[in-house]
């Protein structure tokens, strides 16, 4: 992954002062290979390294980060810039209904997302009506129609008994239904093929000169990859879109197709849509893709967070604490934990840090309450026990619980999880710590 390959990269530079041309030049090979990883497409790789690598020999030495850091610093900066920056707002028409047309290919997703953007958009006080105008496969109707029902959204669709029906009319005809019966926005699914063809198209461009949409949404799967950018194409030259919908995002693509996607349509993406739930779906982030696109978590927000919230002088004694051969103590546990709260909810630190994975799901599963369960727990032993937890017997055990106002169950779930935090401690004083970066000894 790139945090991988990043963090070699960064001990080679650690220490240097300044961004030379070589660093610019490693850091910026790095991640060209994990942006062709992430599937984005190859001219929008060189295009956008050329770019990094012009800002970054123009950037101004900065005191805080180190050349690494300063570079996936832009780095970061310009994946958000060129994913969108900020998310796009929906454009509501004039006079109701506002119009939003569904168009991609079989299997994207597309009446899937008419049925989640139609809750979503529910939720916020509006009277959506979903609009079957895929009749090109039999059961394309009612897979709406159970969309609706689960989105608590009425349907549209032609009547059955009355043949396959015309989309076109259909569409038009919902305009005027959705005027008469007080739905302010109507969502029009359409019909996809599994491959672009004239004939598809046609039938989209039909329905938009039909109903004039005020949104149209390309609807793209972002698991097909390098693909994306054609059919991206082939459907803004044969029907033309407003704005992306990335569908499967679940998955383990990277994201490199919204990259790709955004940069040659210049095209804002607007939704993400993660699983088949119809709660799985959002606003588009283009800061959350660029991290994703990275693969290395925040690592800015992290390395800012940190400089703000820890005290040098405490980073460098829990930093010595870890690496020293004493062992790892429940003081320390405990230290190290309210030194975590502080940072923020824990779960989102942790998930911060690159090569933390296993530390992160071990603290993924402390909450709030468990912390200050935790910290109660480890007030109540003595101070022998905290140095040495292995004198803590049944007895103590009782007595720590009733100190603590917790049960004997909470103290041997502590005991048994702090143990394992001493054990990963020392596998990872064995093998090394990886690099964390902008923070010294770690
Ligand atoms: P359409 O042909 O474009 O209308 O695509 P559908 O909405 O029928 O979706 C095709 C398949 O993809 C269905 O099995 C959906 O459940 C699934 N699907 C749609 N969106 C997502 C998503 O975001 N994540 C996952 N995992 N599956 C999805
Ligand atoms: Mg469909």
């Amino acid at each position: 992954t790139l945090s991988d390959r990043l963090t070699s990269v960064f001990s080679s530079l650690r220490g240097k002062g300044r961004l030379s041309e070589e660093d610019i030049n490693a850091t910026a090979r790095e991640i060209r290979l994990a942006l062709l990883e992430a599937d984005v497409a190859l001219p929008v790789v060189r295009e956008f390294i050329a770019q990094i690598k012009e800002r970054a020999r123009g950037e101004e030495v900065s005191k805080a980060l180190n050349p690494a850091q300063q570079v996936i610093k832009i780095v970061n900066e310009e994946l958000i810039e060129i994913l969108g920056g900020q998310t796009r707002e929906i454009r509501f028409a004039k006079n109701p209904p506002t119009v939003i047309m569904l168009a991609g290919l079989q299997g994207a997703g597309k009446t899937t997302l008419a049925g989640k953007l139609a809750k979503w958009l529910a939720a916020q006080r509006n009277t959506p009506l979903l609009v079957a105008a895929d009749l090109q496969r039999p059961n394309a109707v009612t897979q709406l129609q159970v969309m609706g029902q689960r989105a608590g959204v009425p349907v549209y669709a032609p009547q059955p008994g009355n043949g396959v029906g015309d989309p076109v009319e259909v569409a038009r005809d919902s305009i005027a239904h959705a005027q008469r019966n007080n739905h302010n926005i109507v969502i029009i699914d359409t019909a996809g093929r599994l491959g672009v063809d004239t004939e598809m198209m046609q039938q989209a461009a039909d329905i938009r000169d039909a109903v004039s949409p005020d949104e149209i949404l390309f609807v793209v799967d972002a698991m097909i990859g390098q693909d994306a950018v054609n059919t991206a194409q082939a459907f803004l030259d044969g029907v033309g879109y407003d704005a992306v919908a990335l569908t499967k995002l679940d998955g383990d693509a990277r994201g490199g197709a919204a990259l790709s996607i955004r940069h040659i349509t210049g095209r804002p993406i607007m939704f993400a849509s993660t699983g088949e739930k119809l709660e799985d779906f959002d606003l588009f982030h283009p800061d959350r893709m660029a991290s994703r696109i990275l693969d290395m978590g925040d690592v800015l927000t992290l390395i800012e967070q940190a400089q703000r919230t820890f005290d040098e002088a405490e980073v460098e004694k829990m930093a010595s604490t870890i690496a020293s051969d004493d062992d790892f103590t429940l003081e320390d546990f405990l230290q190290q934990m309210m030194m975590i709260r502080r940072l923020g909810p824990i779960g989102n630190l942790l998930g911060m840090m690159p090569g933390m994975g296993q530390m992160r799901d071990q603290i993924n599963n402390v909450d709030d309450k468990d912390l200050d369960r935790i910290a109660a727990i480890i007030r109540s032993m003595t101070p022998a026990e905290r140095a040495n937890p292995k004198i803590i017997n049944g007895s103590r055990r009782l007595r720590i619980a009733n100190g603590s106002g917790t049960q004997v169950s909470d103290v041997n779930g502590l005991v048994t999880r702090f143990f394992e935090a001493q054990k990963m401690l020392r596998q990872m004083k064995n093998g090394g710590l990886p690099g964390m970066p902008g923070m010294p000894g770690m």
